[in-house]
């Protein structure tokens, strides 16, 4: 399927080949499981157990020294051939422990547990996603708890629920709530009451099933919000010029599918986060799925269940096109944050220079928040950076659409980006 998505500014309009995925349940168990130490983006877990141990499937194997890092668990049961630094999809680095399976299973075949969380303390639903290990990917990834911690130290704040993708090349989002609505919708509510609200945002880009939605966050109240299909249109900025005047100014918790389903399996089943959805595609692997993937399986492997290359492979991207990041090692893990694997071929992404500006304008003429990319690139690049560069720089949404569009292919986002993670130094103020 062609799919044109039109930049919220100007008339641009790219074009994206999105075929239809066979959602195609678990994968295979990664006889080797790479498992980073650092799956949010606090500092590393520390790990509780050693070199040579035995774990079994969904045991604690690292935890943080302060309670806002999230807790790891093995994807598989096995033992511990060794901790060692691998490359991360985020473009990072991490001590992993490296887990070789063998023995049997405590999660995978057993009955699956209920848990009546309708019922609960909303204290018991805060310790079984701590203890759970979940994380929220609705935009940097952080604990989940430790937003509904913070959330909680405020006066009646927002839960609003994103059931599309932040970067419609990503897909899953979209799909994870098209296939598995209930789950999406029960995992928010169970938030909800973590967080003692009545009623909570659903945002959709589609026309829904908005009774569907209704029955399935009972006893919560939802209340179901339409945007369109303007790019960028998910992220907390351009949601929150949706919700009712009043309610825009109060603080909250974002939520995507992907959390809500993981929150939901963590309470509701009583699963530790130790596989995750995926959605695999691009022209160079045979076929476009979705996968339940265990934490730790490599590309490399996952790869190889989708069917392997059909052609050289040009890039690895993941969690989508537009903002995504390109991979180069194919012995990279899976992680709690990883939603989908491009992979590309040489025809739909080339090798490419990157030249020097040529004052177009076009990146100017895109941008939703009306700064100017190509001025505050410059003055990193020169380190002129003043206060008013500063404020640009930090209400930039990071939605790539200058990237895409700039002939001169400046990674002007990326740039962005790495500024605003790198501060500013006193003297560039
Ligand atoms: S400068 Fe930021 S907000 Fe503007 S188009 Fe580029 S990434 Fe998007
Ligand atoms: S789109 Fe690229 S080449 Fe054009 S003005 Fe912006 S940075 Fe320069």
């Amino acid at each position: 399927m062609t799919r044109f998505i039109r930049f919220r500014r100007s008339m641009e309009t790219i074009t994206v080949t999105q075929p239809v995925p066979d959602i195609s349940g678990n994968a295979f168990l990664p006889p080797v499981a790479l498992v980073p130490f650092r799956q949010d983006s606090h500092d590393s877990a520390h790990p509780v157990v050693t070199e040579g141990t035995r774990v079994k499937e969904g045991q604690l194997i690292a935890r943080g020294t302060a309670p806002a890092t999230s807790r790891i668990h093995a994807p598989v049961p096995g033992m511990i051939r060794s901790f060692k630094k691998i490359s991360c999809p985020d473009g990072g680095t991490s001590t992993a422990a490296e887990i070789l399976l063998s023995g049997s299973f405590d999660i995978l075949g057993r009955k699956e547990e209920n848990f009546s969380w309708k019922t609960s303390p909303e204290s018991e639903i805060i310790r079984i996603l701590e203890d759970k290990g979940v994380v929220s990917t609705f935009e940097e990834p952080v604990p989940l708890v430790e937003l509904i911690r913070d959330a909680k130290k405020q006066k009646k704040p927002v839960i609003l629920v994103r059931l599309f993708d932040l970067d419609p090349t990503c897909q899953l989002d979209s799909i994870l709530f098209k296939e598995f609505p209930d789950k999406v919708v029960e995992g928010a509510a169970l938030i909800a009451k973590a967080l003692n609200i009545r009623s909570l945002y659903f945002v959709t880009d589609q026309d829904l099933d908005t009774g569907a939605i209704t029955r399935a966050a009972e006893p919560m109240e939802a209340v179901i919000l339409k945007t369109d299909t303007r790019y960028p249109s998910g992220n907390r900025k351009q949601l929150v010029k949706i919700l009712p005047e009043a309610e825009q100014n109060r603080p909250g918790i974002f939520l995507d599918p992907s959390t809500a389903i993981t929150a939901y399996e963590a309470v509701v089943h009583n699963k530790p986060v130790v596989y995750r959805y995926v959605f695999v595609s691009g022209p160079a692997v045979a076929r476009t799925s979705i996968l339940k993937v265990r934490i730790g399986t490599t590309l490399a492997a996952l790869i190889q269940e989708s069917g392997g290359f059909t052609s050289p492979p040009s890039r690895i991207i993941t969690n989508g096109l537009i903002t995504g990041t390109a991979v180069q090692d194919l012995s990279t893990p899976i992680t709690k944050t990883t939603k989908s694997v491009h992979i590309m071929d040489k025809e739909s992404c080339p090798d490419y220079t990157v030249h020097d500006c040529i004052h177009c304008g076009r990146c100017l003429q895109v941008c939703p928040v009306y700064i100017d990319p190509m001025e505050l690139v410059e003055v990193i690049k020169n380190k002129k950076i003043r206060q008013k560069h500063i404020r640009s720089i930090e209400s930039c949404q990071h939605c790539g659409c200058c990237t895409m569009v700039c002939p001169s292919r400046i990674p002007l986002h990326h740039i962005l980006k790495n500024a605003r993670e790198a501060g500013f130094r006193e003297e560039d103020k």
